[in-house]
């Protein structure tokens, strides 16, 4: 049965009150339990746009009885960015508040919960994932923020931290579908990144941001090696789904990104019905520490030489930064070249360069920088 609630979010400002839309399907509290989210960063449009199209599958899913176990759906995660305009665009990335990154330090309750369960755990590794759920609901019951970004991403993560499956939809800037996942949960999630047609997808343990997949995933694997005398499971197969870029949004495309999602939901189990062969996976995930996050290295403006999809040798120019003021007119063209090789998987979508600005990504093998670190972009 399909319901839908609306949580209230404590009041900004007098006079204002969001509120967190909550679409449930199935059986409340029943397994397994999906969790999908759009707009966590209220600027990336294609999520918004997919989610739609799922929800309408799901619609018909339920009034046909085809749900197993339970989804849940928040159509709008973040409805405190998605009224941040600011000069004529919609800024949903940073809290204008704190310039807090939305996706950025959430909840990192595993300290917590390993002191709480200490004298619970025993050799049934399902009996210790419900000792370990039923402590987190209790922890984060005990968590009050005190401001409204603090208390959406504890929503947030109440809704989702005993789900099996976890899913946040965004976008990069003018990028390929990729997919970002914990290392312990490769090569279990080879499905979602194949089904989706992903060509990159990028593995960490820890990305040293907190981001919203890794709140509901990391704990399992932090707790598993605080506790290794004891079976526990990564029991939340947690990932952030990068729809392409900031303009990929067109009906086929999302018709297409939905249909996906809700076939790997059919191959989990969430939903009956046959989802069809498996398509190959179409690049091996590679670790997050490999990226090249290729940076200028003066002022100017772009002219790309690759583009999304193309394969980069080391040491092979991607860009051009073109000087339009040198004082010597060998600085009038600098050359922009790789570190590594691999797909280019991202670049900007404006042409402006500043020392040090990133504009392009390329999902390389070798590990470029020591884990550990921050790993994720601002
Ligand atoms: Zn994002």
């Amino acid at each position: 049965m399909k319901t839908e609630e609306f949580k209230l979010l404590p009041p900004a400002s007098p006079g204002t009150r969001r509120s967190l839309s909550v679409i449930r399907y199935g059986i409340p509290d029943s397994s397994p339990k999906v969790y999908i989210q759009a707009g966590l960063h209220a600027n990336e449009a294609p999520g918004f746009v997919v989610l739609n199209k799922l929800i309408e599958k799901l619609d018909e899913s339920d009034a046909e009885n085809r749900i197993n176990g339970e989804i849940v759906v928040i159509p709008v995660a973040n409805p405190i960015g998605l009224a941040q305009w600011r000069d004529g665009s919609l800024e949903g990335r940073f809290d204008f508040v704190n310039s807090i990154n939305f996706n950025r330090q959430h909840q990192d309750l595993a300290e917590r919960i390993a002191e709480d369960i200490d004298t619970q755990l025993e050799e049934n590794a399902i009996v210790n994932v419900s000792h370990i759920r039923a402590s987190t609901a209790k922890i984060l019951k005990k968590i009050t923020p005190d401001d409204e970004a603090g208390c959406l991403k504890h929503q947030l993560i109440s809704l989702s931290h005993d789900a099996d499956i976890v899913l946040d939809l965004h976008c990069d800037l003018d990028a390929l579908m990729h997919v970002y996942v914990g290392t312990p949960l490769w090569p279990e999630a080879t499905d979602l990144s194949a089904q989706l047609g992903a060509e990159v997808t990028l593995l960490a343990a820890d990305s040293g941001g907190t981001p919203f997949d890794e709140a509901n995933s990391r704990l399992w694997w932090n707790l598993a090696e605080k506790f290794p005398q004891v079976p526990i499971p990564s029991a939340c197969l947690s990932a952030t789904v990068e729809l392409r870029g900031f303009t990929d949004v067109a009906y086929d495309m999302a018709e297409e990104d939905a249909a996906n999602l809700y076939k790997f939901l059919q191959r989990r189990g969430c939903i009956h019905g046959d989802p069809g062969d498996l398509p190959p996976l179409i690049n091996e995930a590679t670790p997050l520490t490999g990226v090249d996050y290729i940076k200028a290295q003066k002022p100017g403006i772009v002219v790309y030489l690759k583009k999304p999809g193309d394969y980069i040798n080391n040491g092979e120019v991607v860009a051009e930064i073109i000087n339009p003021l040198p004082e010597n007119e060998d600085e009038r063209v600098y050359t922009v070249k790789s570190s590594t090789e691999g797909v280019l998987f991202s670049r900007n979508v404006d042409r402006f360069a500043r020392p040090g600005r990133i504009i392009a990504k390329v999902a390389g093998k070798r590990p470029l920088r020591e884990p550990g670190g921050n790993l994720l972009t601002l």
